[in-house]
Order: structure tokens, then sequence, then C-alpha cells
């Protein structure tokens, strides 16, 4: 038997719930699939951050602290310098959730408002017609199923099921991520044994050494994460470097998990004849936390509105019809992530020295007014006045003068910025007719490896940033 849909979404992580629930919502039929039994999706992660003002703009429904899924919501972290003596306050809008309880109460949500969800169903091939997607095979409890219908999401998160066995010329790169292109991250859930004694504050950075001290269910604990690229044993050697350094008072391990995040930008274009990716399926993360799900969320905002006009039109669903897709996207967000992704390798570039200074003197998180709290990638781009821009100069040439900065990494960070602006540039020219698409993606390709690999001498062991 063939089961018909308009849509069907392979994966109900947090990106294929979300547009699944979307298109129901709009009036489609969708089928979302899912491999895991209904209770463990998730289950990798326990704890986890969503940028609040993205979930209000996604709609979902509201979180409520203290409901299983919802442990608090918070609106300032706390950084520190490499050598410990400076902590400044940013502005970070946060709501610390629970991945398994939310994603079974959207799946709630979703149910009623008439998505047809299908779990321990495992993704398996495609099917085509004329060389063009009309469905897929799926396996079920050792039965095969058949699926057909007009679009295919993959959701499927950073294996990318679908999307690295697309044909070559299918139109969407099938890249798969290698150990440069994430980060991987090592988590502890932490317990305090004196919870009076000094310690991090909640939701502390240690940026020099991409780890931090996150929100915790419990009081008197935190989850020490750190995330580096290339290997768990560079993330592991980081966090060895910080410990060493930091002078803790007593904690014991209560558990840990680990894993990757997508560390590269996307494929140059989401969408293929009867096909689209989201999520870690995509690499859609953000380029300076690798928190992904708020990120893909806008994605599937602008996704779902073009889907819905595609949908009401008669016959097969087209590359061309579902183009806009990637041009609303990566004229916006897009270009905004392809920027700071290569402004990072110029400020990875930096020294522990100069990170002190750039973190002391503001150059990073930029403060207005003595007493503003800076709220960092609100917009996820940095936009300076004159004014701001002159102080910044000025600091820099102090830096310089004093040695705090070297000219070397200075003259690293000026040639990222400016790769950044024309990355970006060039993204928001992304083409909106997909006969441009060839030339436009060469010379992004190009522009891409004009981006320099940024390295970190740590006490023990060297890091490289692709
Ligand atoms: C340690 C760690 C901490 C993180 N913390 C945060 C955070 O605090 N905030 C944040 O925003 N992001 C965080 N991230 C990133 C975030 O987890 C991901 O970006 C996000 O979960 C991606 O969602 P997704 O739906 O695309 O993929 P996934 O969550 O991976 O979901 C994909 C789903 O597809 C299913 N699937 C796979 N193959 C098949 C198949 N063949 N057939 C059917 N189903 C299939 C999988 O079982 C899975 O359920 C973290 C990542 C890590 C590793």
């Amino acid at each position: 038997m063939v089961e018909k849909s308009d849509v069907i979404v392979v994966g109900a992580g947090t990106a294929g719930t979300y547009i699944s629930w979307l298109l129901s919502k709009k009036g489609f039929s969708v089928i979302l699939i899912e491999k895991d039994r209904r209770e463990e999706v998730g289950k990798r992660l326990d704890v986890i951050h969503f940028e609040t003002d993205r979930v209000q703009m996604a709609g979902i429904p509201p979180f409520q602290v203290g409901a299983p899924d919802c442990i608090e919501i918070r609106d300032i972290s706390t950084v520190i310098t490499p050598d410990f003596k400076t902590e400044l306050k940013i502005r970070a809008l946060q709501t610390i959730a629970r991945l398994t309880p939310f994603l079974n109460r959207m799946y709630n949500v979703l149910e009623s408002d008439g998505v047809k969800l299908e779990f321990s169903t495992e993704f398996k091939e495609l099917i085509f017609k004329d060389n063009k997607i009309i469905g897929l095979f799926a396996e079920s409890n050792g039965n095969s199923k058949e699926y057909h219908a007009r679009l295919i999401i993959d959701a499927s998160g950073k294996p990318a099921v679908i999307r690295t066995t697309l044909p070559e010329d299918y139109g969407v790169e099938t890249f798969t991520l290698g150990p440069n292109d994430v980060m991987y991250v090592l988590l502890e859930y932490i317990k305090w044994k004196y919870p009076n004694q000094p310690h991090p504050a909640t939701d502390t950075g240690y940026n020099w050494w991409l780890l931090w001290f996150g929100p915790s269910y419990d009081h008197d604990g935190a989850i020490l994460g750190v995330g580096q690229p290339g290997s768990f044993e560079n993330a592991r050697k980081a966090r060895e470097d910080f410990l060493k350094r930091a002078n803790l008072p007593p904690y014991e391990i209560i558990k840990k998990e680990q894993g990757s995040t997508p560390y590269r930008s996307p494929p140059y274009s989401l969408v293929a004849d009867g096909f689209l990716c989201i999520g870690d399926a995509a690499a859609i993360t953000y380029p300076f936390s690798g928190h992904g799900v708020t990120a893909t969320w806008v994605l599937c905002i602008i996704a779902s509105d073009v889907i819905e006009k595609t949908l009401k039109t008669e016959g097969y669903i087209s590359r061309e019809q579902l183009w806009e897709i990637n041009v609303n996207y990566f004229r916006d967000q897009g270009a905004k992530f392809a920027s700071l992704l290569t402004q990072l390798s110029g400020v990875l570039n930096f020294n522990e020295k100069e990170w002190n200074y750039f973190l002391k003197k503001g150059l990073i998180y930029q403060t207005g007014e003595e007493d503003d709290i800076p709220e960092p990638n609100k917009e996820y781009e940095e936009e300076m006045s004159v004014g701001e821009m002159l102080k910044f100069l000025f600091k820099i040439v102090v830096g310089l003068i004093r040695r705090k900065l070297s000219f070397k990494h200075m003259r690293r960070l000026l040639q990222a910025n400016g790769l950044a602006g024309n990355i970006k540039k060039h993204y928001q020219n992304y083409p909106k007719d997909p006969k441009d698409f060839i030339d436009w993606a060469e010379q992004a390709e190009n522009l891409w490896k004009q981006k320099k690999i940024a390295v970190k001498q740590l006490s023990s062991i060297k890091i490289e940033y692709h």
C-alpha cells in the first residue's frame, strides 16, 4: 500500500517537528517519519538552550517555567576574561528547556493539528520517476513502507540521510560533515560539593577555551560544556587546560553527554525538484554558539510560506518553484551567518593576551553608554555608528602601541573582516533566477577559499579552526 500526502518530513527532531507543524496549520497533509521510538527522540541531549526572542517569533505554544520541558527563562550571561580578572555581563535571552519533554509536548500539538506521526520508521531510499523525486521507501518493524508526496523534506540531522544520497547532479551538494566541519561538544552535568563556596555563576562563558558553565536543572549544579573542532580529544584537552588554571571548588560529575554540531556553511542551494533540506541536515547553526534549533526555525518560516504558494498550484513541485526559499533565506540570515563565520576566523586567531585586551576594552561585546549591558548578536550583525567605529579604532591603536595586540593578528582580523563583508554582499545578491546559480556558487566557492585557518595554541594542544 502506498501512503500519499502533500509533504513527507524525515526526522522528528526540532527542525522536522517545527516545519511539519507550520505546514499542517496551513492546511496541507503532512507525514512525519522518525526512526526512533516516540519517547526516545532527542534523548542524546537533556538540557538545551533556545534563544527566547526566536522562540516567540516561531510562535510555538509558550514555555511555562516549571513545566517538564522548561527549567528557566533568563536574560543575563557572564563572560570572564582568560586571566580570570574581569567579568562582563551580556544580555542573552535564553529559554532553558529539556529536549525530549519539549519534543513530546510538540508531538501532541502536531497531532491535534493533523500531522501524521510515524515513529520507529526509518528512511531507506528515494523513489524517482523521470529522474525526479516522487517518494521514498522506509522500514518500520522489519516491514517496508512506500510513501509518495509532492515534497520531501530532509530533517534527519547531521547524517542528512537524504541530501547525502541525492544524485550528484540533482542540484544540492551531497557533502558529509568531516572532523573540521563540526564542533565536538563535551558536557558534564556537575554538582558543587559546597554550593556556598565561590564558584562560576550560572551561565558563565570563558570564550578563550570555548567553554561555559550553563544552567542546569539543579540549582546547586551547572553544565560544564566545552566545544572544539577536529576531535573530542581537542575538546577534552581544552577543558583540561582550563581546569588547570581555573582553581574551581570541588564538584561531582553527575552525568556526561557528548555530540557534535555543524560548524560550516550550508549547501549553496537548499532546494531541488520535490526536495528541501533543513536543520543540521543543511548545516544551519549560529556560527558563534553552535546552537541550531532556532536558527533553523527562521528558515522553516520562510520555507513554509513559499511551500504554501507552490502546493496550491497543480502539478510537480519543481526546484524553480521552491527557489524563493533560497533567495529569502540566503539574502538575510544566510548572509549574516556567512559573514559571522568568516569574521570568527580572524577573532579565533588571537592569542590569550589579545583576548584579554579585546574583552576588557569592550571590543568584542561592544558597550554603549557606561552602564549599558551589551546585547551581542541581537540581529546577527554588528552595525556601528561613526562614533562607535572611531572609539573602536582608537582602542585598537592604543592596544597596538602598548603591545597588547600584535600587528600580525590585527592584519588577519582586518583581512577576515574585509572578506566577511564581501561574502555577506555576495549572499545578499543570491540569484533570483536559478539559471544564474552556477556562476554565483562558483564565485561563492572562490570567496570561501580565501578564508584562512585560525590557530589557537593552548598549553597542551594547538587547535585549528577551518
Ligand atoms: C552537546 C550539544 C549541545 C547542543 N546544545 C544546543 C543548545 O543548547 N541549543 C541549540 O539550539 N542547539 C544546540 N545544539 C545543536 C542542536 O542539538 C542541533 O542543531 C539540533 O538538534 C538540530 O535539530 P535537527 O532536527 O536538525 O536534527 P536532530 O535533532 O539530529 O534530529 C534529526 C532526527 O532525524 C532522525 N533520523 C535520522 N536518520 C533517520 C532516518 N534514516 N529515518 C528517519 N529518521 C531519521 C533522528 O533520529 C533524529 O531524531 C547542541 C548540539 C550538541 C551536540
